[in-house]
């Protein structure tokens, strides 16, 4: 009798991902274990979400948690289950910004853990250890631009303290973008909202003064804002490289980038991480070695990272040689204009990286710098995230897939999912439109050679 094994058929990974994002996932981890150990030294600890205030709270003496960080850290290792369970049973809707709901689910199991003790540990250590250990803030600020779940945020965390947390919130204009020297970065609409935004950083440093008896060090706050904006230079630097045909890195390389400009603190290590990105995407150029195998499609992707799925998307992607290379969140978000920065008075300029949140243009800006990107990097055409819970980064996608397809004659393909809930995830619908994009850009092709 002949016995026929069954045949496992495993899909070969062609991405190429850079090693040294490794380094930079040891250093997120290592600051979120010093965050959590945060309160036993001694420090106050401040939740915050939207622009990187990270500066200001270094400069503060204060430890920092950034909400969305936090919630993407959790989705990413696949822990955000017990923190949204927590938040559902509070009341918070499953249509409610998957970010703000795991962030506001670990501030309920935050007091649940507090009950009969003072550490502020968060409790269902059975099932999430790491959203166990979140220690409880001693302020709350939010920086959010361009979403209004966002600018509520902290509020509604404010009040799930009971009030009992000193919040400061920062409010930043929409740039519309309507009036006739309106451009971006151009315009006295820019430049007003960037001098309200900069006055209310000066309120809020001494607002942070009065409150934690911290003394703040200006020096400082110039010193860490040195690192960061070399460390943004080398990070658009880099950015720049993956022009190049094929590319040697691609869009979810620079995702693996995100933690690191978004929150570490700013020093020598910062600048030297990416000066090894930089130098490790240089040498593939040199060495011909591309970011994905067989590299036969050029793709721009326009939304919010679904965290649950990194790893599986750049996968995916590189399975049919599309080779993603830029998006609205890594070519225009995260110090991405370091030029902005004066290192020796940076209030403004920092002021300025809060107000060009992605979510806070309108579609003019927004178009403009998607219609750029696309060029710049040669793509073939554009994937939509339709970040379920994410309305403000949803809204223009049908506008920009329009004016793509008018302008640049780019087709695009939408499907859905999210930023912290795997659930809203649908691969048929990915795998579908993707293969039938890729048919009809051969199609294109054959007829055009
Ligand atoms: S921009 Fe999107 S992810 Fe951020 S708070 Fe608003 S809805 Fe949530």
């Amino acid at each position: 009798m002949t016995v026929t094994m069954p045949t496992t058929t495993t899909t070969p990974d062609r991405s190429r991902r850079l090693a040294v994002t490794r380094e930079g996932g040891r250093m997120i981890a290592e600051y979120w274990d010093e965050l959590f150990t945060a309160r036993e030294r001694g420090k106050q600890i401040v939740w915050y979400n939207g622009g990187a205030l990270n500066p200001i709270f270094q400069a503060a003496g204060l430890a920092w948690c950034h909400g969305e960080a936090f919630a993407a850290r959790l989705a990413a290792q696949q822990l955000e289950g017990p923190a949204q369970l927590a938040g559902a049973e509070y009341g918070y809707n499953a249509e409610l910004c998957s970010y703000s709901r795991t962030h506001l689910g670990c501030a309920v199991l935050t007091l649940q853990g507090d009950e009969g003790g003072s550490t502020g540990v968060v409790g269902m250590h059975d099932q999430a250890e790491l959203a166990s250990r979140l220690p409880r803030p001693d302020f709350f600020v939010n920086n959010y631009a361009g979403c209004s779940t966002g600018q509520q945020w902290d509020e509604i965390s404010y009040r799930v303290f009971d009030k009992e947390v000193p919040i400061f919130n920062i409010s930043h204009p929409f740039l519309w973008g309507n009036k006739p020297d309106a451009g971006y970065l151009a315009g006295e609409e820019w430049e007003s909202a960037s001098r309200y935004v900069r006055d209310q950083l000066v309120d809020l440093i001494a607002w942070l003064e009065e409150r934690s008896g911290n003394r703040f060090d200006w020096d400082l706050l110039r010193e860490s804002m040195t690192y960061i904006k070399r460390a943004a230079e080398l990070r658009r630097e880099g950015l720049e490289l993956c022009k190049a045909k094929p590319a040697p890195a691609t869009f979810w390389d620079w995702i693996s980038c995100v933690a690191p400009i978004n929150f570490l603190p700013g020093d020598q290590r910062l600048v030297d991480y990416f000066q090894a990105v930089k130098d490790e995407i240089q040498d593939r150029i040199d060495r011909g070695i591309s970011g994905v195998e067989n590299e036969r499609y050029r793709m721009y992707f326009d939304g919010i990272m679904n965290w649950n799925k990194l790893g599986f998307l750049s996968r995916k992607f590189a399975e049919h040689g599309v080779a993603v290379l830029a998006g609205r969140y890594i070519q225009n978000a995260f110090w991405q204009e370091p030029q902005l920065i004066d290192t020796d008075d940076p209030l403004l300029g920092m002021a300025q990286h809060y107000l060009l949140c992605p979510t806070n243009h309108g579609t003019k800006t927004l178009d403009y710098l998607t219609l750029r990107d696309c060029a710049e990097y040669d793509v073939d055409g554009i994937v939509f995230h339709s970040t379920r819970t994410c309305r403000a980064f949803t809204g223009p996608q049908r506008l920009l897939a329009r004016s793509a397809q008018n302008n640049l004659g780019i087709p695009s393909i939408f499907f859905e999912g999210d930023v912290a809930d795997a659930s809203f995830y649908k691969e048929e619908i990915l795998e579908s439109r993707l293969t039938a994009m890729l048919e009809a850009i051969d199609v294109k092709r054959a007829q055009a050679s």
